[in-house]
C-alpha cells in the first residue's frame, strides 16, 4: 500500500477535508503555503508519467474537484496553483499521483 492509500483506509491520521469515490482531498503534512492540500485520486497511479487514456476521467475530476476546494477554501477569487511532481526531477516524493493546490499568499514563478 502506497502512503496515500493508508490514508485512504484510515491507517494513518490525516485533516481530511473531502473525500468521494475516486478522489480524497487533505491538508499537506508539510505545508508551503497558507493554503497546501493534496487531491490524491484513490486508485495507486504511481505518478503522471504512468497515466493511461483509461485514468482520463480521474485526472480530469482531480482538476474540478481542485477548483472546487479552491472555491470552499476561499482562495478561487485571490488565485492559486495546481502542481504535479513527476519523478525524480520533478521532485516527486510519493509515488502515488497526486495533485498539489497552493494558495493563500502570492506565489513566486519560477519554481525552484
Ligand atoms: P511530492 O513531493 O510531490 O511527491 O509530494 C508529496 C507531498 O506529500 C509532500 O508535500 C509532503 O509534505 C506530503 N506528505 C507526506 N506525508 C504526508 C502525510 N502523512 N500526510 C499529508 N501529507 C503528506
Amino acid at each position: 500500500m502506497t502512503l496515500f492509500q493508508k490514508i485512504v483506509a484510515r491507517e494513518i491520521p490525516a485533516k481530511i477535508i473531502s473525500e468521494d469515490e475516486d478522489v480524497i482531498v487533505f491538508h499537506d503534512i508539510n505545508p508551503q503555503a497558507p493554503i497546501h492540500v493534496l487531491l490524491v485520486p484513490k486508485k495507486p497511479i504511481p505518478r503522471l508519467a504512468e497515466a493511461t487514456a483509461e485514468d482520463g476521467i480521474v485526472l480530469a475530476k482531480l482538476l474540478l474537484k481542485a477548483q472546487e476546494t479552491a472555491k470552499a477554501l476561499g482562495i478561487s477569487q485571490t488565485g492559486f496553483r495546481v502542481v504535479i511532481n513527476s519523478g525524480r526531477n520533478g521532485g516527486e516524493t510519493v509515488p502515488h499521483l497526486h495533485v498539489h493546490l497552493l494558495g493563500g499568499r502570492p506565489l513566486t514563478w519560477p519554481p525552484g
